[in-house]
């Protein structure tokens, strides 16, 4: 008889898994807690899978023999707890699919930087000539994507919910790009347990295989001292020289990989930020080890646009540059993004609080923002916070109030920043909404 397979959650991932465990064999079934997106119930119905939505029916779950759980399902849905009870086989995507393909795998985590790098690698890989796809949590699914070719590599960008459900997935080469605390509610706030699951996408790697990370990183770097592991260490850095990885010397990235060396120029770089120079050293070394040509490197380095909300440059207004980065949805992220400002900043900041301590701003804060605009339905902690540092604070309730305001405040030379460090669930649909939003108030000015 075979095998059942039930997929709960029918976003990006269940369905894609959907699409790839139909095509193996599997007696399948879908189920989804909430309301399926329409597009999604036409993929199901089309593969005739059977599914259901607004609940689980127990039996039908609980008679599984696998079970693969979207990455958004927690480990206390009530349905969870009852598998785990059962002894019920639970893995992700990610481990589903990767049994099916025998593609070089790069997969990327961290907590910030993960789609940047991931988009970057992937492009120069493409640009190098290689058979190469690009999924995880970035557009269409790994699962779905092995389920239609036979890519030679894969760049995954990889949630640490992604990596929580691996037993056997290795990474050919592995990315971290950096460590802050995130998603805490989903590791009983523990900050070491989230950081312990970031670290499971080294787990089965051997000594064949590569590990990219930020030596400037004091977590990465304590984790690395306590628990050794078995592949090869490829560190970047903007700090400190380095023998094997990447540095930065007399502005120049210096990339130093099994007798490989690359230099280039940070002025020319296409994307700004010191947080983006560490993109771009993970992505080159990643490159270097997959033999992409220098000149492609360069090339492609130079030109990389970068990608939607994350310090996406909209428009210059009245020499006023307003710079969309709506993906930055915790203070670590905000911190880069501030740091990178090169004139005075007026800055759009709010909303959704996840716990947030904006101390490590403060010097930044006064460095460069001329004047805050809060945009959130709770600004208080926002005020609390930088009160003392920043004269001018105003407090909007739109997006559209919120860029005229700026547009008020912003002269000849200024920058207008769009970076919350909150989430944007009470006034926004999504962080993506927030920057189309932005960037409608800016061409409407
Ligand atoms: P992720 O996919 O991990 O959320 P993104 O590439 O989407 O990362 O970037 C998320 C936010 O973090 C953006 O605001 C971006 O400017 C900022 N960011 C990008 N790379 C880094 C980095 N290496 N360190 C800190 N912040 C970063």
């Amino acid at each position: 008889m075979a095998e059942r397979l039930v997929i709960l959650g029918a976003g990006e991932s269940g369905v894609g898994t959907a699409i790839l465990g139909k095509k193996k064999g599997f007696e399948l079934f879908v189920s989804d807690f909430g309301k399926i997106k329409e597009a999604y119930k036409q993929v199901l119905i089309h593969h005739e899978i059977e599914w259901e939505e607004s609940g689980h029916s127990e039996e039908k779950v609980l008679s599984a023999n696998l079970i693969m759980k979207s990455p958004g399902i927690p480990e206390k849905a009530p349905i969870i707890k009852k598998l785990r009870e059962k002894g019920v086989r639970i893995i992700s995507e990610i481990e589903f699919a990767s049994a099916y393909t025998e593609a070089t795998i790069v997969g990327i985590t961290g907590s910030n930087g993960k789609t940047t790098t991931a988009t970057l690698a992937y492009e120069l890989l493409k640009q190098g000539g290689l058979n190469v796809a690009l999924g995880g949590n970035i557009g269409k699914s790994f699962a779905e994507q092995v389920s239609e070719a036979r890519y030679q590599h894969f760049v995954l960008e990889l949630s640490s919910f992604q990596l929580d459900g691996i037993e056997s997935f290795r990474p050919h080469i592995a990315v971290l790009t950096n460590l802050s605390p995130d998603h805490l509610d989903r590791y009983e706030y523990k900050y070491e347990n989230y950081i312990a699951s970031k670290f499971r996408i080294v787990m089965n790697q051997t000594k064949d295989d590569y590990f990219i990370y930020d030596a400037d990183d004091e977590e990465i770097d304590k984790w690395l001292q306590k628990h050794p592991i078995k592949s090869q260490l490829l560190p970047f850095s903007v700090k400190k020289e380095l023998k094997e990885g990447a540095y930065i010397k007399d502005n120049n990235i210096i990339l130093t990989i099994q007798n490989t060396n690359l230099t280039m120029s940070i002025a020319t770089l296409g994307l700004p930020g010191q947080h983006n120079l560490k993109n771009a050293m993970a992505a080159s070394t990643v490159a270097t080890l997959l033999k992409i040509r220098k000149t492609t490197i360069r090339e492609c380095l130079e030109s990389f646009p970068g990608v939607e909300h994350r310090l996406e440059k909209v428009l210059k207004i009245n020499k006023v540059l307003y710079i969309n980065d709506s993906k930055a949805t915790n203070v670590n992220a905000t911190f880069y993004a501030l740091d990178s400002m090169e004139s005075p900043t007026v800055w759009i900041v709010g909303g959704e609080d996840k716990g947030n301590d904006y101390t490590e701003l403060l010097p930044l804060v006064n460095e460069k923002v001329k004047a805050i605009i809060c945009l959130g339905v709770d600004n208080q902690k926002i005020i609390n916070a930088f009160g003392n540092v920043v004269e001018l604070m105003i407090e909007t309730e739109s997006m559209k109030d919120a860029v005229q305001v700026a547009y008020r405040l912003a002269d000849r030379g200024d920058n207008v920043l769009l970076s919350p460090a909150c989430a944007s669930f009470d006034l926004f649909e999504n962080y993506e909404d927030r920057g189309r939003q932005f960037k409608d108030a800016v061409r409407n000015l």
